[in-house]
């Protein structure tokens, strides 16, 4: 024994406890789930980027569907891709 006191302190906060169970209950309590929310609203955020690629994907898809030199067949083809990614919006706005 040294006689000093060690502390264990809170990297959030700055939270001061003397034993490193208090603040391991501490964190867990106070910051986890600020961390835990800022973690999911990145991941919110990308994938509503991806969602607005994927619609922007649609629109180019339907523009190049118009087009009067393609083919019919070429014509389905592209009707079907795009309707192929607006179904895997759906499910994915349905599990959001
Ligand atoms: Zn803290």
């Amino acid at each position: 024994m040294t006689g000093e006191k060690k502390v264990y302190k809170c990297k959030y906060c700055g939270a001061e406890f003397d034993k490193p169970l208090l603040l391991a209950h501490h964190v867990r309590a106070k910051h986890k789930r600020a961390k835990k929310r800022e973690k999911k609203g990145v991941e919110v955020e990308k994938r509503t980027d991806q969602m607005n690629k994927a619609v922007e994907a649609i629109g180019i898809l339907k523009g190049l569907q118009v087009s009067p030199s393609l083919s019919a067949e070429e014509k389905k083809i592209l009707g079907d891709v795009s309707k192929r990614i607006e179904d895997v919006l759906l499910y994915l706005q349905k599990v959001t």
